[in-house]
């Protein structure tokens, strides 16, 4: 890969934005980065089409950052067109990472969140409205829309990925990092996550006071208890994913007083995120019987969005199984 001025796409699928403004949370880095590369594709900042991409010619940008998870065949065809044009594919956030929060639409399918969304829910108020079509005819003639998809998928169930820049979004440092090593051609093996090798405790000021063997006799929502800033979290009752969690956003969010909610994802060797996190809190709740774990465990207000807020898609099952379906 010529190194001179590598051309550099970003792109977003489904996604907030934040992942794009955490490459303006650059601050005046962000002035180095456009020095050292040419910009040839950013849609939220510049104004290239996707046609503009199409005449490129195929492996002539050196690195694609994508963001946002895999819900509509336009991310699809837009993430396989990057794929093809470009030497390498970064999967950037947790949302293109491990799935994000749009994979937690995995508990339904389209059918469901479009009877929610225009008939049944509190605020719709013309319940029998138009719901997405694919193709509408109109004088003009006929217009397309992207397809929904029924499962969210992450990047690389749709496209070979190179690295992943954990995080939602990516903190500033480890996108800095990234962008160092590609210019200076010096990036690890591929299919690495490009932050932390160990689990975020270990960067956490508030490690000290973790004891050796946690056990917790009761689970409280953030809500309920004010934290002592300068006590383990998870050691105060409230879950902190720390423990199995991938370190390397310096534990930002500890510093602002929100346990860690996993962002990151998991570590190497972990094959399913939710269910590690899952695990660890139960060996750490300490009961005496069934009934008195079941308690505690009913205080968990949203298990799936708390073991697998971040991970749904890249997840063991993946999805909610509909009834009837294969
Ligand atoms: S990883 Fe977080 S910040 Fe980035 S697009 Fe997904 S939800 Fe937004
Ligand atoms: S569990 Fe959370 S608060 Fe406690 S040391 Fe680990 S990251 Fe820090």
């Amino acid at each position: 890969m010529s190194l001179a001025k590598p051309k550099v796409a970003f792109y977003w699928c489904a996604s907030c934005g934040g992942c794009e403004e955490a490459v303006l949370d650059l601050a005046e880095k962000v002035l180095d980065v456009v020095a050292a590369v040419d910009i040839v594709f950013w849609p939220v900042a510049l104004d290239f089409k996707r046609s503009d991409v199409e005449a490129m010619p195929d492996k002539s940008i050196a690195v694609s950052f994508i963001n946002g998870a895999i819900r509509t065949s336009e991310q699809d065809e837009m993430a396989k067109l990057l794929r093809r044009k470009s030497q390498m594919v970064i999967a950037f956030g947790a949302c293109a990472h491990q799935g994000g929060i749009p994979g937690l639409a995995n508990l339904w399918n389209r059918q469901a969140i479009f009877d929610w969304y225009y008939r049944k829910g509190p605020s719709v108020a013309t319940k029998d409205g138009p719901i997405p079509l694919t193709k509408i005819k109109v004088p003009e003639g006929e217009l397309e829309l992207p397809e929904i998809w029924d499962t969210v998928k992450c990047l690389d169930q749709v496209v070979d990925v190179e690295y992943y820049l954990p995080g939602c979004p990516p903190t500033p440092k480890i996108l800095a990092n990234a962008v160092q090593a590609i210019l200076a051609g010096k990036l690890p093996a591929k299919g690495t996550v490009l932050a932390g090798t160990k689990a975020l405790c270990g960067e956490c000021k508030l490690n000290s006071t973790k004891p050796e063997k946690l056990l917790i006799k009761d689970i409280k929502r953030i809500t309920e208890v004010v934290l002592d800033p300068e006590k383990c979290y998870l050691a105060q009752g409230v879950i902190c994913m720390g423990p199995v969690t991938r370190g390397g956003c310096e534990a930002l969010c500890i510093e602002g007083r929100m346990p860690c909610s996993g962002c990151f994802g998991s570590l190497d060797k972990t094959l399913d995120y939710g269910a590690k996190a899952l695990s660890y809190v139960a060996s750490i709740v300490d009961v005496m019987d069934q009934e008195e774990a079941r308690k505690i465990m009913e205080k968990v207000a949203d298990p799936t969005g708390i073991f697998y807020r971040y991970s749904m898609p890249a997840s063991k099952l993946g999805r909610k199984r509909q009834k009837g379906a294969s």
